[in-house]
């Protein structure tokens, strides 16, 4: 596995998983333009009928390092062992985390995040391991699991797991919580994957495709984690970790990267949560003093969980195909950037 940072600094560790090529791309057709080597390196060819000569050029041979990079054949236990199994440890030694599944809409984000029931994702294999990592260390019962599974869309706030009212967002000494959110006490992993599909089923969709979820909505999935330590003069003292899973929305219509490009389009109908948070890594990664975690709703969320002595890994979810040239491409460098932390 990857190295993390050193105690004290951030570091965003960054990853890219290719999923398989889709029945449809297949039947229009398509040819895979990604190819992974060495288990880090994603190479993009452009196939010379679709763009001009030049492009084609200076595309040759193009590459992209990651931290780790995951070919179409990977398990989701391949994914989540080597991305997020050590936030789940940190999260038992009272850190914050946080992943980030970034990428184009169908590009494999929630079957990362997600999975499907034979093969759960990484929310449901983080939960379970959390699980028997706390049952190898305590018997006593000494930790509680809270989870909790919302939505943001369109700046909104709504509970996945009691759909109602839009939530606010108050600011207490615990930081920025969502107000009426239910915690959901979490016993055993069972219990959890139905939860999760349920909470699935309840993110906005499109009114023209009433069964899709809406390529808009970001869900975001807190893990809590409370227990209580002695110190050395017996004193109990209560610990708490939490570990954030975030299945973004499609990035296809946020890309701009530069704060001058973020405020012109802030107006238009862009997604203000995914630019906050673009806007945030930017930030980071020229490790500016000040953060703007105020500018959405997403980032607001998350401020506990992104910088300074949190652990972040952004998965980017890309097609292998080359009709979704662009948008993997995009994502790339989206991604290349992110890592520099
Ligand atoms: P997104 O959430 O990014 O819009 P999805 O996760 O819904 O994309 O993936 C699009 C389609 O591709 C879904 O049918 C999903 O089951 C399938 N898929 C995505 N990634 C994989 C994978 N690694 N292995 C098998 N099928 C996948
Ligand atoms: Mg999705």
């Amino acid at each position: 596995p990857p190295e993390r940072g050193g105690e004290n600094g951030t570091r965003i560790l960054v990853f890219v998983r290719v999923r398989p090529l889709g029945k449809k791309e297949k039947d229009a057709g398509s040819r895979c333009c990604v190819r992974i080597v060495d288990r880090r390196d994603v190479y993009l060819t452009e196939f010379a009928s679709e763009k001009d000569y030049l492009r084609l050029k200076r595309l040759r041979g193009r590459h992209f390092t990651f931290d780790a990079s995951f070919p179409d054949s990977a398990s989701q236990h391949d994914v989540y062992s080597i991305t997020t199994s050590e936030l789940v440890e940190a999260v038992l030694q009272g850190r914050n985390g946080s992943v980030f599944c970034y990428g184009a809409t169908g590009a494999g984000k929630t079957y990362t995040m997600l999975g499907k029931v034979q093969s759960p994702g990484v929310m449901v294999l983080a939960i379970k391991d959390l699980f028997s990592k706390i049952r190898m260390r305590s018997c006593d019962g000494n930790h509680a699991v809270h989870l909790s599974y919302l939505e943001v869309y369109n700046e909104t706030v709504r509970d996945l797991l009691s759909p109602g009212r839009p939530l606010v967002l108050r600011e207490d000494k615990q930081g920025i919580v969502a107000a009426g959110l239910t915690q959901y006490r979490a016993y055993s992993t069972d219990e959890v994957m139905a939860l999760l599909q349920q909470g699935n089923q309840n993110r906005t969709t499109e009114p023209t495709r009433a069964n899709e979820t809406s390529s808009r909505s970001h869900a975001i999935l807190q893990v809590v984690v409370e227990y209580r330590v002695r110190d050395a003069a017996m004193n109990i003292i209560n610990k708490m970790g939490k570990l954030s899973l975030i299945d973004l929305a499609g990035s296809e219509r946020a890309l701009a990267t530069d704060q001058r490009t973020v405020r012109s389009l802030e107006g238009a109908n862009i997604n203000r949560s995914l630019l906050a948070l673009s806007s945030c890594i930017n930030a980071l990664v020229e490790g500016k003093k000040h953060i703007p975690y105020r500018n959405s709703k997403l980032t607001q969320l998350l401020k506990d969980s992104l910088g300074g002595m949190c652990n972040t890994v952004m998965i980017a979810n890309i097609s292998p195909s080359n009709l979704s040239f662009g948008e993997t491409q995009n994502t790339l460098h989206w991604a290349d950037r992110a890592k520099e932390i």
